[in-house]
């Protein structure tokens, strides 16, 4: 399910830009220039994260950011802030009242990309343990740590044993390498996106069914195939 971003902002050209570059990762995006307008499609429906522009006409973004705050159905949603600069004391207050972040215009769509992803990760709810996956032949248990073909056990390295995980986890998707980094090798990890694909070459060898099974999405990533 693409993770959905509602967007008020008053000022056509970062709707424009920003909503692009959102797309271009996954999300979806609905863009409201105006606040009550906007707080009507909030409450109708929470998105995964607001992008709130601080000035708006009528009634501005620290506003709606007290009234999404104070209703306990919204009181969680992730917010990101827009503020002019100079709007210096507007900012702090616009984290007092509750914003998760802030980015000052104008900025780079990719920093906000950036933020976005950061943001929702840090309030993501902790996955849905699932103890077993099966895939054809193959079968992975993340209680015993186990991975076997017909019954048969495979040994893979927790790395290889993590990045089937999250492939099994998001078969029919494509995974980039940034996302499976991010998942398997941790947020801070030093390591570069060919260890990526060094790994899925290591468990195509190691795991037949996986060589056509696993799919090179170009230039972004692997996904695995529906159905093996
Ligand atoms: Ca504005």
């Amino acid at each position: 399910m693409p993770k959905k971003i509602i967007m008020i902002e008053d000022e056509p050209d970062i709707i424009g830009l920003v909503t692009h570059y959102l797309e271009k990762e996954g999300y979806r995006v609905t863009a409201v220039r105006d606040g009550a307008k906007g707080l009507q499609q909030i409450k109708a429906g929470p998105p995964d994260l607001l992008i709130l522009d601080l000035m708006l006409p009528e009634m501005d973004g620290l506003e709606i950011c007290r009234r999404v705050r104070a209703d306990s159905k919204t009181a969680a949603l992730p917010i990101i802030m827009l503020t002019a600069k100079g709007e210096e004391t507007d900012r702090v207050v616009g984290l007092e009242v509750g914003a998760d972040d802030y980015l000052t215009k104008p900025f780079s769509p990719k920093e906000l990309v950036a933020r976005v992803k950061a943001l929702l990760r840090r309030t993501a709810p902790p996955e849905r343990p699932v103890a077993h996956y099966s895939y054809g032949d193959l079968s992975l248990d993340t209680e015993r740590h186990e991975v076997s073909v017909k019954g048969k056990e495979v040994s893979l390295t927790a790395k290889e044993f993590g990045l089937l995980q999250q492939l099994l986890q998001n078969r029919g998707r494509v995974l980039t390498r940034d996302v499976l980094l991010d998942k398997v090798w941790g947020y801070d990890a030093d390591v570069i996106s060919r260890t990526v694909d060094v790994h899925i070459r290591r468990l195509r060898e190691k795991i037949p069914l996986l060589q056509d099974a696993i799919q090179t999405v170009k230039p972004f990533g692997y996904k695995l195939k529906e159905e093996p």
